[in-house]
């Protein structure tokens, strides 16, 4: 990346480098434009700033475009190429590459605010085929949730990403900080790239910060990292969420048992993947399945609140109930505060994967031929044992076991606590942020982040930082849109952007059928 890039001026001329944080600014909670000065830290100005790059910061943005917004009044600061780079990445090493179908509904669109036409109906126009819109018409009684396939949804972000002109407001870099501006706003301290300036640091000075930076850290559980620590074997006690094709080329060369931990969705993945290659190449592999909660059956408060379980899992189509995304669960949440809120995020919580008719048939079939057990337990230790294999020592409900494996996969955990993420840290040390009842960023109905407030200056976050709100779907494509669109409602209400009535919605969506760059 060259200088112009970040229109800095004079950064180019300048001989050593310059322009860092210093102890004054690190200490100050409200920063003056002298303090910038004194730092020596280039200020640009731009009224909209989203931090993260990701499809957080996509569907906003997206949402902002078609709002009326031009591109040179916003800038999202990202180290990503595109914005599903990250999610890709996660999908494609948790078992979801192109070809293989996401969780998230037809009509959960995040190159597509309305929805319509949706994913199946695409599919349908594209495949000549009238098989996806049958499908959506008997779901989910006679069939499973029709769900679009990974690489569809990538290539429908990619034409909404040039439509919208995303790159033209791409900013390379990696955010330090967001702090309040006397005077109003906030000030964003971005890293550029090794080598892109020779200014250190350069500070946006903005009227509306926007926090979309997805997961703060994958969780290592304590026992993962001990083993890895005290034996210096990274290859064979993985999480998920890491690249782990090692696991499943061992199983090829030679035969052997896995130990698959959790029970989500990337658990059910991993296990289809282990049973996809054993049924293609012949392998053997025993698989043995380890859930923390063993659910044996439904479950759930009232009658009507009932989720259905058994062989371990807890069954549910999408992550939580559908009402949470736009019925009855969306409007009584949205009523509720403190520990009533973080109680019917309870009743409504917990792991849970869809009940595939395919994923049923492979695990009933490994239960009926032995090679597929699943058990209520935990692991209570792991040391290395012959030939590149790990002994696990197991506390279960029947008692301890030992188990001697070739892998173990740890579908457990993607979620760290917010202050692992320094600009999260920093908001909550500095920033005037608070915690929500579920301990995350607490956010109004708006998602303008509570007590960071500089007038005439809004900061605004959404995706999974932000979980224990007034709204729960927060992580979801879906979940981001309706984040996205209370933000643009909320702008709107301060001039900064048009509404989106149903004049400017027609007339847009027509734009968008018609394929033309806004
Ligand atoms: C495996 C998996 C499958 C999923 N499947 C579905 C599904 O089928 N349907 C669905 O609706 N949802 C799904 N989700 C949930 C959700 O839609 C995605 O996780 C989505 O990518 C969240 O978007 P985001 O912008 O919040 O985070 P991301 O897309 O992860 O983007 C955030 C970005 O911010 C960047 N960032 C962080 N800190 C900084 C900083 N300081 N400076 C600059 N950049 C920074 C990070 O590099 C990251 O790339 C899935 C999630 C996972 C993990």
């Amino acid at each position: 990346m060259r200088d112009d890039t970040i229109p800095v001026p004079g950064a180019a001329d300048r001989a050593v480098a310059y322009g860092d944080l210093t102890d004054d600014l690190l200490r100050t909670d409200w920063w003056t434009d002298a303090m910038l000065a004194r730092a020596d830290i280039p200020v640009v100005d731009i009224p909209f700033v989203s931090i993260g790059g990701g499809i957080g910061s996509f569907v906003t943005v997206d949402y902002l475009r078609i709002c009326g917004v031009p591109p040179s009044a916003i800038r999202v600061f990202t180290q990503l190429d595109t914005p599903w780079e990250s999610y890709e990445y996660l999908t494609r090493v948790s078992q979801i590459p192109r070809g293989e179908r996401l969780r998230s509904d037809s009509a959960s669109c995040p190159d597509n605010i309305w929805g319509f036409p949706s994913y199946a109906l695409r599919e349908a126009m594209a495949t000549r085929s009238l098989k996806p819109l049958a499908h959506v018409l008997v779901e989910p009684i006679f069939d499973d949730y029709w769900t679009p396939k990974a690489g569809q949804a990538f290539d429908s972000m990619e034409q909404e990403y040039h439509r919208i002109r995303y790159p033209e407001m791409v900013v390379k870099g990696q955010v330090r900080m967001v702090r309040r501006r006397m005077g109003g706003g906030y000030f964003t301290i971005l890293t550029p790239p090794a080598g892109a300036t020779r200014t250190k640091r350069v500070a946006f000075r903005s009227r509306y910060v926007h926090v979309a930076v997805g997961y703060p850290g994958l969780k290592f559980l304590p026992d993962l990292m001990d083993y890895r620590e005290t034996y210096r074997d990274f290859g064979s006690v993985v999480n998920a969420y890491e690249p782990h094709e090692q696991i499943y080329e061992r199983l090829h060369r030679a035969p052997g048992t896995v130990l698959v931990r959790g029970g989500g969705i990337v658990a059910s993945r991993v296990l289809q993947r282990l049973i996809d290659d054993r049924d293609a190449r012949g392998l053997s592999t025993q698989i043995l399945h380890a859930f923390r909660t063993f659910v044996d059956g439904p479950h759930g408060p009232h009658a009507w609140m009932r989720r259905p379980g058994g062989d371990g899992w807890a069954y549910q189509g999408f992550n939580y109930p559908k009402s949470v995304w736009g019925g009855q669960l969306k409007a009584r949440m949205r009523k509720l505060d403190g520990q009533d809120r973080a109680a019917l995020y309870e009743v409504f919580g917990g792991t849970n994967t869809p009940k595939r008719r395919g994923w049923q048939a492979q695990m009933r079939r490994g239960r009926q031929e032995g090679w597929y057990r699943a058990f209520q337990g935990e692991i209570a230790t792991m040391e290395p044992g012959p030939q590149g294999t790990v002994q696990v020592q197991l506390k279960t409900a029947t008692g301890p076991a030992r188990a001697q494996v070739m892998g173990v996969i740890d579908c457990t955990g993607l979620e760290a606590d917010i202050r692992e993420h320094r600009v999260l840290a920093d908001l909550l040390d500095h920033g005037g942020a608070g915690r929500n009842p579920l301990r995350r960023l607490d956010v109004e109905r708006t998602f303008e982040v509570r007590g960071t407030r500089s007038e005439p200056g809004r900061l605004y976050a959404s995706g999974t930082a932000t979980l224990g709100g007034y709204f729960p779907g927060v992580d979801t494509f879906l979940g981001l849109q309706i984040a996205a669109q209370e933000i643009a409602d909320d702008l709107a209400a301060q001039g900064f952007c048009q509404a989106l009535g149903p004049v400017r919605s027609v007339n847009q969506w027509w734009k968008w059928v018609c394929g033309e760059r806004i």
